[in-house]
Order: structure tokens, then C-alpha cells, then sequence
């Protein structure tokens, strides 16, 4: 078991591959920090291990030496370059899949965030959706399935990854030492994000922000808070889950519903401008943030 959330979807997983119903193509839908990556790993490597139980690989054999060693000739992960999956890429893909094994006969491809494919690879990618061969398999991640194309979709079994017992999030960040953050529970659904703050020394910044948010509207001073934000785009967001939580709480606590959704609405116009306008005065526009929040 990689991950105690995750077990579910591995019994599905194993079982499907068992009674020969897996199919070729495989995507995962879910948030970042859910999990996606290492269920597409462990499975590639279950895939190309010579003797895997379930869908665990022996970890002994040639094929997992290889995979350990990150050189597994069957096996290709396609890079995103930039913010898109170009046509060439996916090209490189139906090329790998024509070629014969070189270890057990299967062969893996991993697609991770493929919504970033344009339309173009798309389609390229279609082709080798619609002439599925023997043992070779796709298996793709993205945060947003909503986006891909209708006709990528209907060629693909989807397993939307999520936690469905917090229970055993909330578990797990406890044996990290990660816990008592009033935070915490916002981020059930993606414990590895949390998991990379810890080892990226973040939680500090993180309960900042926290504080920043549930103070907003007092504060006057905003350079320490802009400091934290401007140097990743991430922790708006972040910032901004914050800040619409705090609404959410004020809402059940009497908060006028119009002066709530205005509210609202100035949060999600802060966060699109300070993640996509260039050269965007970022303490004019949180003092403005402020501003809206105070007199709304
Ligand atoms: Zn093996």
C-alpha cells in the first residue's frame, strides 16, 4: 500500500488486472497532492516487473532493478516542457509503443497533467488510443478531466482519486509530526502538499499566511504578507483558500449573503489578477483586497 487513502483504489486496480478486464488506457483525475504520481508509478512498475503480486512489483527482479535505476527501457515518461504537451512528444509515444519490449513484453507510458497536451498532441494521442496493442499501456494524470477532450475521455477507464476517509489524511500527517494547524483539515484532500511543505521547511510560511488571511481586514501592513506572496504564485492561492474559508466561517456566523458573494467575488479578482496580470502592483492590490473586505 503506498498510501492508506489510496487503498481502495489499488483493491480496484489489482482486481481489474486480475480477471484481465485492465484496461490499456488509464487516467487519473485528482488534485495535486493527492497521490496521482506515485499510483501511476507503482502501477507502471507492477506493469513491467516479472513477478508482481497484485499490483505491487517483486522489486527483485531485472525489470525492478531497471526501474529503480530509473533506466527501464519500456518504459517512457513523457516531459512537459513549459506550460504544454506538444504534438512531438506525443509522437515519440506512438514511436515507443511500435517497438518491440526489450524485458517482459509490456510496455508503460506515463502522461502526467496531460490537459497540458494541445490540440494537436490530442489528437496524435487519439490514434494511439483508438488502436490499442497488446500490452502496451497509457497511463495518464490530471488535475482537471474536465478539460480534456470528450474523445480522449471516452477511450480511457477514469479513476478519480480522492480521500474519502479524512480520517486516515488527518492519521498519516500525525505520524509526520504535522498537526494542531487550524489550517489542516483544508488540505485533507492533499496531504502530499502538505508533506512537501514540511520538507521544503514551508509550514512556517504557510501559518503565516494563515494569520495574514484571518486578519486581513484589520491590517494595515501589508509589505510582510506581499514579501511571502510574490515570491510564488502558489502561495496565492493558498493564501487566497485562506481568505475565502474565513468568509465561509463568517457567512454560517451571521455575515449578510450579497455582502458575502461581494466579497467572494473580490477574492477571486485578486487572485486572477495577482496570477495573471504581469507587472501587477501586488500592495496596491492587496490593500484594496483589504479594503473590499472591511466595507463589505
Ligand atoms: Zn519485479
Amino acid at each position: 500500500m503506498i498510501y492508506p487513502w489510496l487503498s481502495e483504489i489499488e483493491q480496484q486496480l489489482s482486481t481489474s488486472l486480475r480477471t484481465g478486464r485492465f484496461h490499456h488506457a488509464q487516467l487519473f483525475n485528482g488534485q495535486q497532492g493527492v497521490g496521482k504520481t506515485a499510483m501511476v508509478e507503482q502501477l507502471a512498475d507492477a506493469l513491467l516487473c516479472q513477478q508482481p503480486s497484485n499490483i505491487k512489483a517483486c522489486g527483485q527482479c531485472k525489470s525492478c532493478q531497471l526501474n529503480q535505476a530509473g533506466t527501464h527501457p519500456d518504459k517512457f515518461n513523457v516531459q512537459v516542457e513549459g506550460q504544454s504537451i506538444g504534438v512531438d512528444e506525443i509522437r515519440t509515444v506512438s514511436d515507443f509503443m511500435s517497438h518491440s519490449a526489450a524485458q517482459n513484453g509490456n510496455k508503460v507510458v506515463i502522461i502526467k497533467d496531460c490537459h497540458k497536451m494541445t490540440t494537436a498532441a490530442a489528437n496524435a494521442l487519439l490514434k494511439t488510443l483508438e488502436e490499442p496493442s497488446p500490452q502496451r499501456f497509457l497511463l495518464l494524470t490530471t488535475t482537471t478531466a474536465t478539460q480534456l477532450p470528450a474523445t480522449i475521455l471516452s477511450r480511457c477507464s477514469r479513476t478519480d482519486v480522492q480521500v474519502s476517509d479524512t480520517d486516515s489524511t488527518q492519521q498519516w500527517l500525525a505520524s509526520l509530526q504535522i498537526i494542531d494547524y487550524p489550517w489542516l483539515s483544508l488540505f485533507y484532500q492533499q496531504p502530499l502538499l502538505v508533506q512537501a511543505w514540511q520538507q521544503a521547511d514551508q509550514l512556517t510560511t504557510i501559518e503565516q499566511l494563515y494569520k495574514f488571511a484571518t486578519s486581513l481586514k484589520q491590517g494595515h501592513n501589508f509589505s510582510e504578507l506581499v514579501d511571502i506572496i510574490n515570491k510564488d504564485s502558489e502561495l496565492i492561492r493558498v493564501f487566497c483558500l485562506f481568505v475565502s474559508d474565513q468568509l465561509k466561517q463568517q457567512l454560517v456566523s451571521g455575515m449578510q449573503f450579497d455582502a458575502y458573494q461581494q466579497a467572494q467575488q473580490a477574492l477571486t479578482e485578486f487572485y486572477q489578477n495577482s496570477t495573471q496580470v504581469l507587472g501587477l502592483n501586488l500592495p496596491l492590490a492587496v490593500s484594496r483586497l483589504a479594503y473590499s473586505l472591511r466595507n463589505g
